[in-house]
């Protein structure tokens, strides 16, 4: 017996202002209908294939939770459109204005609705707005009006703006990153929302705290201090309190140039008092440990990084080239490292092997695909979306393999000496196992290992012997003060750091 009836609907890409890439129609998997409701393993009890569900990056190992849920009897679930991508670039105005429209135009027509359940990242950008989310979400409260209670699952990279605090009755996010718990925390929120919705009291009270801190989750991982005891605090407070249903931390996202960019903590449940003073106490530990945010791992220039890693016996040896990493938004063409392992004779002369994962231009990927595996082939590798110098890297290489990624698109492997080089038809992080077998690599038999990413994600993570995370240049550069930052609030650490600030709750 249908009890209750929960609309889901959102937007969900994280978008560097900072990259010249635009994100278009193309790069989203759009979901309406039974393939929307198939995205959550807690309405369909389903072991769906991870890669079917959500952008690789936000894979967590939680997904294999299947089996029927008891919170969920007697729910409705409702699929209106759900749209996600690897993060990118700002989203097309026209692609953001045709879903807009369609959320807010069908929520009015699916019949009578208890709750929405908003599934969104956080830090969407789209052009000639520096809120997204918020005027999203302002558009469904004006479709729905006052009284329906909206429920939003986000990424910890999202920014808390006034509008979407205001406009939305829970919030709350991951604790962790790598994003491990993400189905866990997507299943938190649409229970809770559900079990508010049952308890029939309304809207519940809530507390938000902004702390002035701008960081980039390669500082902020939840393997270390002091994100690691700043989120056990959250979850703590949440879980232990009398009177709280929800809280979170909200590390912010640090490559758009908006005036909500920052950190934030948000709670929610039956004492405002409550609320107020946890999230302050909180907050305040946050400020006062600004100073601790370190690199996951030791930082240094790509061509120093380099070096070390071909002096090194250590195998497999990583380099994250942080800057233009597509999982924080870069475009994923930035030939900086590319250039420096050619000039490189340990390399091209195969004494040390490489793998480059990896290179997005299409253009190159089809030529190799008319030569063939096995044919030679002159190329003008990537520097087409993100033009900064080098630009394209011209080499002539063997076509070692070429081979469909599951979402039928073509990879090219060119191969120069000890250099294997991953190119690929659409912008993609190299994660997984699989999507390096895939293409006939190993990167557990390889010397050094050059990854777009910022962290190591957990498979990487596990078979990394040494890792030096290279401050390269991108569209998601983690030295954050050379990016020029304009339109963000300040004061804002690390672009100020005043002694002290005064934190301030906001409650409506
Ligand atoms: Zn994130």
């Amino acid at each position: 017996m249908t009890t209750m009836r929960i609309a889901i609907c959102g937007i969900h890409i994280e978008s560097s202002t900072f990259t010249p890439y635009l994100s278009v129609e193309s790069d989203f998997t759009v979901r309406r209908g039974e393939e929307l409701l198939k995205r959550y393993p807690f309405i369909t009890e389903s072991d769906i294939p991870l890669m079917d569900r959500v952008p690789q990056h936000l894979a967590g190992d939680d997904w294999q939770v299947t089996g029927h849920r008891p919170w969920t009897e007697g729910v409705e679930w409702v699929p209106v459109l759900h749209a996600s991508a690897l993060p990118g670039g700002p989203i097309d105005a026209d692609v953001f204005a045709m879903w807009r429209r369609e959320i807010c135009e069908r929520l009015p027509e699916v019949g009578p609705l208890d709750a929405i359940f908003f599934d969104i990242h956080g830090a969407m950008s789209v052009p000639g707005l520096d809120d997204a989310e918020g005027y999203l979400i302002k558009g469904i409260r004006l479709a729905m009006g006052d009284d329906i209670l909206i429920g939003a699952c986000m990424d910890l990279h999202g920014n808390v703006s006034h509008d979407l605090f205001t406009m939305a009755d829970m919030l709350t996010c991951y604790r962790m990153a790598p994003h491990e718990d993400a189905w866990v925390t997507r299943e938190r929120a649409a229970r809770t929302l559900v079990e508010w919705v049952r308890s029939g009291k309304g809207r519940p009270k809530k507390s938000l705290v902004h702390v002035p801190i701008l960081l980039p989750g390669e500082k902020t991982s939840t393997r270390m201090q002091p994100a690691a005891r700043l989120y056990d605090a959250v979850a703590e407070f949440a879980d232990h309190t009398p009177g709280v249903i929800d809280a979170s931390f909200w590390i912010g996202f640090a490559w758009a140039d908006q005036p909500r960019c920052s950190a934030a903590f948000a709670a929610y449940g039956d004492d405002q008092d409550v609320l107020d003073a946890g999230m302050l106490r909180i907050a305040q530990q946050a400020w006062d440990a600004r100073h601790e945010f370190e690199f996951v791992a030791p930082v240094d220039s790509f061509e120093s990084a380099l070096d070390k890693a071909i002096a090194s016996d250590k195998r497999p040896f990583f380099i994250s080239d942080s800057g233009d990493n597509p999982g924080a938004g870069g475009a994923n063409d930035v030939t900086v490292a590319l250039a420096e392992v050619l000039s490189r004779p340990e390399v091209t002369g195969d004494k040390v092997s490489v793998i480059v994962a990896s290179i997005f231009d299409p253009e190159t990927v089809r030529i190799a695909a008319e030569a063939g595996i096995g044919a030679e082939v002159a190329v003008s590798v990537g520097g087409k979306i993100d033009t900064r110098d080098p630009g394209p890297v011209q080499f002539t290489a063997l076509v070692e393999n070429l081979v469909d990624d599951p979402a039928g698109l073509l990879t090219a492997v060119l191969r120069l000496g000890g250099l294997r080089v991953i190119v690929t038809t659409r912008r993609n992080q190299y994660t997984m196992r699989e999507q390096f077998t895939r293409l006939g690599l190993d990167p557990e038999k390889t010397d050094i290992v050059i990854v777009k990413i910022g962290y190591l994600e957990p498979y990487l993570h596990d078979i990394h012997a040494d890792w030096i995370l290279a401050l390269t240049p991108g569209g998601v550069d983690q030295d954050l003060i050379r990016l020029g930052h304009s339109h963000i609030n300040r004061p804002m650490f690390p672009f100020d750091d005043p002694d002290d600030v005064e934190l301030s709750v906001i409650r409506s």
